[in-house]
């Protein structure tokens, strides 16, 4: 059986963060604003995970009220929520995901992103997809107030345990 989930992920820009997007340390003036180094985009591609396998949310597994995941690596929040996939006897199909951003250009930086996260998920990159996009100066990403991300993905049932 072949299920799909959708996440979505905001963060707010702000001085003296670093950006890190897709596992990928970013030159840029600004980061974004996190419990963890607030990946939007590791973020959002967990709660797609999540979202098809009816496991909640990346809130209900790694909650910000927890000390241990103070400026965690979301590529190992992401290794534990693929862990969690295939304990219930799922297998990742593929993964799309559009970071919308007015800056930094990220479209440079998109094979490593693509890269990390098919290898946190133990996957080939060819199921693995990144797309940038800006909202043409619109709303609080236009206006370079915050970074958002969408994630979609397929699994599959490969197991009798589900
Ligand atoms: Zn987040």
């Amino acid at each position: 059986m072949y299920r799909i989930g959708h996440g979505y992920d905001v963060h707010k820009l702000v001085e003296e963060r670093k950006l890190i997007l897709g596992g990928v340390d970013i030159p840029y003036e600004k980061g974004l604003l996190g419990h963890s180094d607030a990946d939007v985009l590791v973020h959002a591609v967990c709660d797609a995970l999540l979202g098809a396998a009816a496991l909640g949310d990346i809130g209900k597994h790694f909650p910000d009220t927890d000390a241990k995941y103070k400026n965690a690596d979301s590529l190992v929040l992401l290794k534990t929520v693929c862990a969690l996939i295939r304990e219930k006897g799922f297998e990742i199909c593929n993964i799309d995901s559009t970071v919308i951003a007015q800056k930094p250009k990220i479209a440079c930086f998109i094979p490593q992103m693509r890269q990390n996260i098919a290898e946190t998920c133990g996957i080939p990159v060819d199921l693995v997809n990144v797309k940038a996009t800006t909202e043409e100066k619109l709303g609080f990403t236009g206006e370079g107030l915050g970074i958002s991300a969408h994630s979609v993905s397929i699994i599959k049932n490969i197991s009798s345990a589900v």
